[in-house]
């Protein structure tokens, strides 16, 4: 597997909730650090889904990503190494977490904080992944000015494209902006039930769309990907060879293939909704 020559940034957004995102960060970057990446995950949703997938403590005293956005912590403060997986770090979301989206407003440089603190942060990595909230605040306009890729997981359902337009519009906002290396890098079809056809007609619509920026793979709806999480584990622990682990680690490889070499053409935006 290629590993990259600089620290890639990949931002998983999308407003909608329970899409795969947290799901997909997560698994995305086990697989990443099975291929033999060192990998950061940065838990950006107060819910922090994705720092219980990956077996990481965060109740209300931990140090999380919220010290670091409001209180300038150093990143290397609160990054914890993920148990059972070499190469994989977590830098976890604690509930204050969701003060941050009001406190932030306050703060000088509050869009870059976390670009900021990942710029200062030492440890050589292949990727961080930012796993983002729900919705299109703060805490996502930090993700995206800290990174170069967008990831969009869509989910294989009804109404599968409402809302993308306004992602499409705040990526091109944040690129003209703030962060001028800023493009949708990878679309990832999640959930996909192949039996069903409104599946394969949502997927055509989005790779009719999108074009090459969908990967290849998509992932399949599968009971073993839901169940990882109450185990604190991703899939690729909790079920190896399991369709949902052998898929996430497929999408990995394909990821780390393309590089960065996909260009964003912001001329999606406009037939969205
Ligand atoms: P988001 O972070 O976008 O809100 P999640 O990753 O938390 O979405 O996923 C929403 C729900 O769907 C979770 O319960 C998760 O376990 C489940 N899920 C995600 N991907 C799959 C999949 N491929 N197969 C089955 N269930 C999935
Ligand atoms: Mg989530």
């Amino acid at each position: 597997m290629p590993r990259p020559e600089q620290t890639r940034v990949i931002v998983v957004a999308n407003q909608k909730g329970g899409v795969g995102k947290t799901t997909t960060t997560v698994n995305l970057a086990a697989s990443l650090a099975l291929h033999g990446g060192r990998v950061l995950v940065i838990d950006l949703d107060p819910q922090g889904n994705a720092s219980t997938a990956l077996g990481i403590d965060h109740h209300a005293e931990v140090p999380s990503i919220y010290d670091v956005l409001v209180d300038s912590k150093p990143l290397s403060d609160v990054v914890q190494p993920v148990p059972d997986v070499e190469g994989l770090f977590c830098a976890p979301a604690t509930i204050d977490l969701a003060g941050a989206e009001i406190e932030l407003v306050s703060l000088v440089a509050r869009e870059s904080r976390l670009e900021r603190a990942i710029q200062a942060y030492e440890q050589p990595l292949d990727y961080i992944l930012i796993d983002c909230p729900p919705s299109l605040g703060l805490l996502t306009v930090n993700a995206l000015v800290a990174g170069a890729e967008v990831l969009i997981p869509i989910q294989c359902e009804y109404y599968a494209l409402e809302g993308l337009g306004q992602l499409l519009r705040n990526v091109d906002l944040v690129r003209g902006h703030l962060n001028p290396k800023l493009h949708v890098s990878t679309i990832l079809l999640t959930m996909y039930d192949g039996r069903t056809r409104l599946a394969s007609q949502v997927a055509d619509e989005v790779r009719s769309h999108f074009g090459s920026e969908v990967l290849r793979t998509s992932i399949p709806r599968s009971v073993r990907i839901s169940e990882a999480p109450s185990y604190g584990q991703t899939v690729l622990t909790y079920d190896p060879g399991s369709s949902g682990a052998l898929s996430y680690l497929e999408a990995a490889r394909e990821i780390a293939l393309r590089g960065v070499s996909v260009h964003y053409n912001s001329q999606h935006a406009h037939a969205l909704p």
